[in-house]
């Protein structure tokens, strides 16, 4: 599935330009540079469907993707997050977008909350989480870049970010730890994404 037909359906910077809930949807969230991009790449075997935003704070779009001939279901490509200069209106925005979206989105099966393996946890992811409690949309959280970091150093943020998650009602306890660059924990990403949908 992941390896077949995958297409770019379209970019919606307001709720009215979502396209009819007619497929699961999987979406993906994390703060800017997180690895989103390469993560969405990397799962469908694509170069560049889902793009690196140029500038920081600008992409306020959720992005439409589906996979599957005939469609199976949607990837969302939710706004980065987090980015320092970010002016107080385009958070605001950001927030009532992504809030409005996950209150809303019936077919949304599961959220994938995307976290640095080098940096854990920060303020906004726990926004984040907390948007996805009280939407009650399930969540996994997936490290990324693990390959940037030692084995060590994975194992602490691990265990530091499982026990703050564990007190999140719609997280799941177990995480998922990738590295687009070498292909790490994505076999595994898919098959939960399998799952999800089927839910
Ligand atoms: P986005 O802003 O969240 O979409 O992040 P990108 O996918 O554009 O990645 C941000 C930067 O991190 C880019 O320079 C990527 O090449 C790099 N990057 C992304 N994933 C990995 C990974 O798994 N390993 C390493 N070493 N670098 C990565």
């Amino acid at each position: 599935l992941f390896s077949g037909r995958v297409e770019f359906l379209l970019s919606a910077p307001q709720l009215k330009h979502l396209p009819d809930p007619d497929y699961p949807e999987i979406a993906f969230a994390g703060r800017s540079n997180v690895g989103k991009s390469s993560l969405i790449n990397a799962l469908v075997q694509r170069k560049a469907i889902a793009r690196t935003s140029v500038t920081p704070g600008r992409t306020q779009e959720l992005n439409f993707f589906e996979v599957g001939d005939p469609t199976q279901f949607r990837l969302v490509d939710m706004p980065g997050y987090g980015f320092a200069k970010a002016p107080l209106k385009v958070v605001d925005n950001w927030r009532k977008l992504v809030r409005t979206f996950l209150r809303g989105r019936v077919p949304l099966k599961r959220t994938m909350v995307l976290v640095d393996s080098r940096h854990g946890l920060k303020d906004t992811d726990r926004e984040m989480m907390t948007m996805l409690d009280e939407a009650a949309v399930g969540y996994r959280i997936v490290l990324t870049k693990a390959d940037k970091v030692k084995a060590s150093e994975l194992e602490a943020v691990r265990s530091k970010v499982e026990e703050e998650v564990r007190k999140h009602p719609a997280a799941y306890p177990q995480m998922h730890v990738t590295s687009s660059e070498k292909g790490m924990g994505l076999e595994e990403l898919r098959a939960a994404i399998l799952s999800d949908i089927r839910e």
